[in-house]
């Protein structure tokens, strides 16, 4: 299908890019991967008056990792987190999320930007940041600021940001060395978007699991963080009966409607499942 007509620029610095947006009363997007964008002009679900290209901004192709933790730039792509072994130690949540996240071809163009900007209920990404307490930077006509990630989706493809705002970076809080993660999910098929998923971790002190952070993706209008599951684990040994109750008040936290691909009972059921399975996949 044809897109609708627009203008197109490709600035080559964040200001430059700023501009452009602020140009256009609202009306100007910008583009990074174009892997969601320009299905949603195609289908007249979009249909910006000027594209801003982000892909000669090189400062937003950076991933930095430093003692306060990583730091990726919007432009990040997650074909460049799945080739960067030192995520594998840096923050291995992270990249096993992104293995989940569609096929080859749509990973080497999507970016960490686009998704969190687009803000799908089913997204890994989205539900990463969430999970992590991540930060992100935006800039816009009125300077630089930073969205906790938890602020920062207000629904389906609904956010925090202006429209002259791009988002700039990613930062994630250091991860200890020792810290224990699991990441499930359950899709239709793999690379497909989530049905349900659920990202878990916890440090370990003496047995015992402290700072737990559970976060669910695809049973809610955003990702959800669940502080009534995190006080299950807190404090507690991970053994079967505490993954069986942690397992049940999951459930118990999410309501989830129906929809073309499953029931909310379904989903209400699946996601208990996730944070099961990612518990044990932790605990081991
Ligand atoms: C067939 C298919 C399967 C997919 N499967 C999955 C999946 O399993 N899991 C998953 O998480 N994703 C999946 N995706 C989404 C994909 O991985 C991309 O993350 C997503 O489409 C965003 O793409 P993009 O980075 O190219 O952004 P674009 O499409 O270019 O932009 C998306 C939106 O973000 C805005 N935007 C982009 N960059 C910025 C920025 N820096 N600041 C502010 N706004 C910005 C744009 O204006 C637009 O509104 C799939 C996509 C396709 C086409």
């Amino acid at each position: 299908m044809k897109l609708p007509p627009f203008e197109y620029a490709c600035p080559t610095s964040i200001s430059e890019a700023v501009a452009l947006l602020a140009s256009h009363d609202g009306e100007a997007k910008p583009l990074a991967g174009g892997q969601s964008l320009v299905p949603m002009m195609a289908f007249r679900v979009a249909s910006p008056s000027l594209l801003v290209d982000l892909r000669k901004v090189a400062e937003l192709r950076e991933i930095r990792i430093t003692q306060d933790g990583v730091t990726l730039g919007a432009m990040v792509r997650w074909r460049d987190i799945l080739e960067d072994a030192r995520l594998l130690t840096a923050h291995p949540l992270l990249v096993a999320a992104v293995e989940h996240v569609a096929h080859y071809q749509i990973r080497n163009r999507g970016t960490v930007g686009g998704s969190i900007a687009h803000a799908d209920p089913a997204a890994e990404m989205p539900g990463i940041v969430v999970t992590c307490d991540a930060q992100i930077a935006v800039m816009g006509r009125a300077g630089a600021r930073t969205i906790a990630a938890g602020d920062f989706f207000q629904g389906p493809l609904m956010t925090a940001l202006k429209p002259d705002e791009i988002i700039t970076e990613i930062h994630f809080p250091l991860w200890p060395a020792k810290r224990r993660f699991g990441f499930q999910e359950f899709a239709r098929r793999r690379g497909d978007f989530a049905m349900a998923a659920a990202a878990v971790f916890y440090d370990d002190d003496n047995g015992k699991a402290r700072n737990a952070h559970v976060g669910v993706i695809g049973v809610a209008d955003h990702p959800l963080r669940l502080s009534s599951v995190e006080a299950v684990i807190n404090g507690q040994k991970i053994d079967d009966a505490l993954i069986a109750k942690a397992e049940a008040t999951t459930s118990a936290a999410v309501d989830p409607a129906d929809d073309i691909h499953a029931s909310g009972a379904y989903r209400k059921a699946l996601v208990g499942v996730m944070v099961e399975r990612a518990l044990r996949a932790a605990a081991a």
